[in-house]
């Protein structure tokens, strides 16, 4: 039986910057510690497991990757300090930026010959990020989507559209791989031409399909308004890349009757497929022996208290091409406590609720819109819009949350309800003010929603 580290399930109080973990073994639904824990301090716990595995990729990227050798030498990090699971936390952080200096491939860390395929992300805000993959990685990888399309419910009967785009990218061939090594039939479509997609989709009988939430609502609304809804034979969803609110997935799931599964992951790390919820849709699974999963407060770089939000930070276990310690995602999640009602030994984290270019501090706690999108959803008779403004009165933060009532709905139980739920959810006390539906300047963009008078 292996053992696994997740998040204790009750937690006491935690300082700023604790750490507590216990161990839980596989198939087992109690929190127990386990055989092999090592204890740090009386907070950290991480299994020798997951330890050795962190001293052996040290140890390997000190070997093959100049990238990591020239980055410990920086950070005057010796490979010999790292003696126990509290000095992880001293490794250093591996930046989107930095990998952008490693341009073309000087992030690779094992010989060319054993390198068979290079990915790149998009480059659209500067120069791309090209990863290298090992015949291992890419099976791997395999492995990981195939794990996902299982969590998915799918099997070796059904018959997967993939939808997003093939070549650099990471996605079309990654789910490709996870289609193929599931046994199921892959229907390799890439994006666009939504003619031939819906043709496809009809004729071919695809059980599931994969796409951004974007496209997914474009092919579901095609379908509904060519009245071809009867015709498809669609079960579930895979849907990837971007983040999406409760109404987008309302409307996919109810126009194309089909379940959706979130999938996440990034090209720096593998590509799509290192995490998606199962059908208890209580987060999303994540392979912890592929992956070392912290959060951290992305302004201070400490562990955020367990079970906080914070930006996710990824270790690569595994990977041999181009192995990533302490990688700062910049995605906004907190891991989630407990066993999934599926019984599935992998734990799990929330949905990513932003990115960390969004967030805002307030009384000394981080926000993010995406919270504030979660919070108001859950308040009946509150529409989508809402504006915050903060202000500073007598040296103490203030937040004031101004959100649009849809008609035949009292403002003043609404701002009660509002104020009460977000002091349950978020832990802060905020000002609420109900308005009238198109009072609001609308934007796309979530930061144009905050506006910060404290320090003008
Ligand atoms: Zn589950």
């Amino acid at each position: 039986m292996a053992i696994k580290v997740v998040p204790q399930v009750s937690t006491p109080v935690l300082n700023k910057g604790q750490v507590f973990f216990v161990c839980v073994i596989h198939g087992g639904g109690a929190a127990k510690h386990g055989p092999g824990a090592i204890k740090v301090m009386g907070e950290i716990m991480v299994n020798e497991e997951v330890f050795a595995k962190f001293r052996a990729l040290l140890a390997r990227v000190q070997k093959n990757s100049q990238f990591y050798q020239k980055k410990f030498k920086a950070a005057g990090f010796e490979i010999e300090d790292f003696k126990s699971p509290e000095d992880i936390a001293k490794l250093p952080f591996t930046t989107k930026e930095d990998l952008r200096e490693t341009y073309p491939l000087h992030i690779q860390a094992a010989p060319d010959e054993e390198i068979i395929r290079i990915h790149s992300s998009s480059g659209t805000t500067g120069l791309p990020v090209i990863i290298p993959y090992t015949a291992r990685d890419v099976a791997d990888w395999a492995e990981m989507m195939c794990r996902c399309m299982q969590f998915a419910g799918l099997t070796n009967k059904d018959r997967v559209q993939i939808t997003p785009g093939y070549g650099l990218w990471t996605a079309g061939i990654g789910f490709q791989a996870g289609v193929e090594k599931l046994g199921a039939m892959a229907i390799p479509m890439g994006p666009g031409n939504t003619e031939k997609q819906i043709r496809m989709m009809i004729d071919l009988k695809a059980t599931a399909f994969i796409a951004t939430s974007s496209y997914a609502l474009l092919l579901a609304e095609e379908i509904y308004k060519r009245g071809l809804t009867q015709e498809i034979n669609l079960k579930k969803a895979i849907i990837g890349s971007e983040r999406w609110g409760d109404k987008m997935r309302a409307r996919i799931s109810a126009e194309l009757g089909v379940e959706l599964y979130d999938i996440y992951g990034l090209t720096e790390i593998y590509g799509p497929g290192i995490s998606i919820n199962c059908a208890h849709d209580s987060g999303l699974h994540y392979w912890d022996d592929y992956f070392y999963f912290e959060i951290i407060d992305p302004q201070t770089g400490k562990n955020v208290p367990d079970g906080e939000c914070g930006e996710l930070v990824i270790t690569t276990l595994r990977k041999e091409g181009a192995p990533l310690i302490r990688y700062r995602t910049r995605d906004i999640t907190r891991l989630l406590h407990g066993s999934c009602p599926c019984g599935r030994p992998y734990p799990r984290h929330d949905r990513i609720s932003g990115r960390t270019d969004d967030m805002f501090k307030v009384k000394g706690v981080n926000m993010y819109p995406g919270q504030i999108d979660d919070v108001l959803h859950t308040v009946e008779g509150i529409s989508s819009e809402y504006q915050i403004v903060l202000d500073r009165k007598d040296a103490k933060d203030s937040m004031l949350l101004r959100f649009e009532k849809q008609a035949g709905f009292d403002g003043e139980s609404l701002e009660l309800a509002v104020k009460k739920r977000v002091k349950t959810k978020i832990g802060i006390v905020i000002d609420t003010e109900a308005l009238s539906l198109g009072e609001l300047p609308r934007s796309e963009k979530k930061t144009a929603r905050v506006i910060d008078n404290r320090y003008r």
